[in-house]
């Protein structure tokens, strides 16, 4: 059992990794969630950051077929599609130049081909 007081306690002297698996199942969600909120003010305060970013798909062709997913196509689909990796450097440099982003995340289905 542990108490908002360990998690506390944890948060000053350092979480390892047996520890943050023993308040993952041990410790009430929302004793959690407060003290993560009590470390998020300790440094940031109120301020808020953003990252500008841009997120390149290089293909909505998956195999998982999620049935929530509203973004793959099967292969073969018409609006199937995959990106090469110069359309993907040409859409980052672009991305960059327009809108100066600074963070790139690569997405896309499980394109087995
Ligand atoms: S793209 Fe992701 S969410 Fe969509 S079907 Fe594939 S694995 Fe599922």
């Amino acid at each position: 059992m542990c108490t908002i007081n360990d998690l506390r306690n944890a948060v000053i002297n350092g979480i390892t990794k047996s520890d943050a698996e023993e308040f993952m199942t041990e410790c009430d969600f929302k004793d959690l969630a407060r003290v993560a909120n009590e470390l998020t003010r300790k440094i940031t305060g109120d301020t808020v950051t953003v990252v500008n970013n841009v997120v390149i798909n290089y293909s909505n062709i998956c195999v998982a077929q999620c049935p929530i997913c509203a973004f793959y196509r099967p292969k073969g689909h018409p609006e199937a599609y995959v990106r090469t990796p110069e359309e993907i450097t040409k859409g980052v440099l672009e991305a960059k130049a327009r809108f100066g982003v600074t963070e790139l995340h690569i997405n896309g289905g499980f394109n087995q081909t």
